[in-house]
């Protein structure tokens, strides 16, 4: 008789990698079958939102769990996490107060405490203390004085790279710096797939496309759902839809619908000179989706920069945002978003929108205009539950018995959802209770820093990006 697994769990990208990872480490039977070469290969990320300071708009509730997300998720794969923090503007032109920002910070930073006085290890952001830092005008001025330093060690010294660089005359006062990290998506998923391949708890399944699903809840087997990928037939007790955009695809099988977004969005790989010193990533607020939407900077290694404009014409794209309706639990894109998400992208188009994400930047840091294309865009399209395109947490729903749907919008909630399946599969007896529910993971902790540069150098490479982005700019100790 074929193996009878606990959970199946389709789609291996960072949610459905960090199911696998949790449920592997309690001794759970794991099957996860991803349809490209590795995992974690789905629509990028590059930001830890820790604290949610990139979204003046949406709640104090919604910052907090940002931030608690990605406290949790940076202790699990703390090797992909590069910490240099994140300068925040807002441009005069744009009808955004500071104080839309300011005002939810010293909430964050007793949040953060309250995180701590849980439990110390939570402390990777800094002392709470040190969580922002406000500058006025003064302050910049001051601190353009002061000489550049290669690795800043201090707000000012970051703040002083920064400022030499930046037509600061164009923003409001004051500025802030805050303690949002920068998380390489290459090596997040390199110590997944090198964790997953080594434990024999999880049948770690690539290059397989699940092509059908039969439910046989109701014909009391020892089992509840068939997954079929090709000619061959996988038993398991708990199913786990972890598609990522195409989370409806399998809900259509099933016969369940719900709401959902789809969005397909893109950043742009640009080269540029070497700098002085290190600099924080770069935001300039603005209203998405007008001409003055936000504009990021995003450092790499090796003077490699990502580039973001919340603009039709540079991330954001003409018909990029589709919604389900009744007779549709799959949103389709049109033929042109459907090309580029297979990556069929024509070179015309790629060295036109790096090139007006280079110029959207240079608005705010001249000497940014002589930098180059770097490499093909990093894309993808993301789901969002609901019909509101401006949330930011998605965590999982459990629309019928032995089937959980992930439904996460931003890569930090990842663990947050795994945690809630284990939770479920416990309490539908799949598996005999956990008496000691820990976020660490032995599976992960186990694998050498050397291994995880290897291998997410060779996942760049393999995706066609230039090996530095696989690098941290502030190596780990
Ligand atoms: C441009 C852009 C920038 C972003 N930046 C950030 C950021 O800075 N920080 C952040 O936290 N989040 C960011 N996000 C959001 C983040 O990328 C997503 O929330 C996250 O990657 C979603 O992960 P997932 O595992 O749910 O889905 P996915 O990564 O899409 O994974 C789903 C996987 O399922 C596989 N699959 C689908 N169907 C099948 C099938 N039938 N059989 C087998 N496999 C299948 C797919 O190949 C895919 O690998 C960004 C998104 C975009 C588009």
């Amino acid at each position: 008789m074929s193996k009878i697994y606990n959970i199946g769990i389709i789609g291996g990208g960072v949610s459905g990698a960090v199911v696998a990872l949790q449920s592997a480490k309690y001794g759970i039977d794991t099957v996860l079958f991803e349809q490209e070469k590795s995992l974690v290969n789905g629509p990028p990320f590059c930001h830890l939102h820790a604290g949610g300071n990139l979204y003046p708009d949406i709640s104090d509730e919604q910052c907090r769990i940002l931030m608690k997300q990605s406290i949790d998720m940076a202790r699990l794969f703390p090797q992909s996490i590069d910490e240099r923090p994140t300068f925040i503007s807002i441009p005069k032109t744009e009808k955004y107060e500071v104080e839309k920002i300011t005002s939810r910070l010293e909430m964050l930073v007793a949040y953060y405490t309250e995180l701590i006085n849980e439990d110390p290890n939570n402390e990777i952001l800094g002392s709470p203390k040190d969580y922002y830092k406000i500058y006025a005008k003064k302050d910049l001025i001051a601190l353009a004085e002061k000489p550049s330093v290669k690795r800043p060690n201090s707000a000012d010294e970051w703040m002083s790279n920064t400022i030499k660089l930046i037509d600061h005359e164009k923003l409001k006062s004051p500025v802030i710096l805050v303690q949002e990290y920068g998380w390489n998506l290459f090596r997040l998923g390199a110590q997944a797939q090198l964790a997953l391949t080594k434990t024999e708890k999880c049948n770690l399944k690539l290059n397989t496309s699940v092509t059908n699903i039969k439910d046989v809840r109701d014909q009391n087997l020892d089992y509840n759902w068939e997954i079929v990928t090709g000619d061959i037939v996988y038993k398991v007790n708990y199913l786990v839809n972890s598609c990522g955009f195409k989370t409806g695809k399998i809900d259509e099988s099933l016969h369940l619908n719900a709401k959902r977004l789809i969005e397909f969005k893109a950043a742009y790989v640009s080269k540029w000179q070497a700098i002085p010193g290190l600099i924080p990533e770069l935001i300039f607020h603005g209203e998405r989706g007008t001409p003055n939407g936000m504009a990021q900077l995003t450092p790499y290694f090796g003077d490699y920069y990502q580039l973001h404009g919340m603009t039709k014409d540079i991330t954001l794209f003409e018909n990029g945002l589709v919604h389900s309706n009744e007779n549709e639990v799959q949103p389709e894109f049109n033929e042109d978003i459907n090309q580029k998400i297979h990556r069929v992208w024509e070179d015309d188009e790629i060295n036109t929108r790096t090139k007006n994400a280079i110029d959207f930047v240079a608005k705010f840091v001249p000497s940014f205009k002589s930098a180059t294309v770097g490499g093909p865009p990093m894309y993808g399209a993301q789901q969002i539950p609901g019909d509101d395109p401006s949330l930011r947490v998605g965590e999982v729903s459990f629309p019928s018995k032995s089937y959980a749907r992930s439904v996460i919008v931003k890569a930090s909630s990842a663990l947050t959802v795994a945690n809630k399946i284990i939770n479920k599969i416990q309490e539908e007896n799949i598996i005999p209770t956990i008496h000691a529910q820990s976020n660490q993971n032995i599976l992960l902790d186990r694998i050498s820093n050397d291994e995880i540069d290897e291998k997410a150098s060779e996942l760049a490479i393999q995706r066609g990006y230039p090996e530095a982005l696989s690098r941290l700019l502030i190596k780990k100790n």
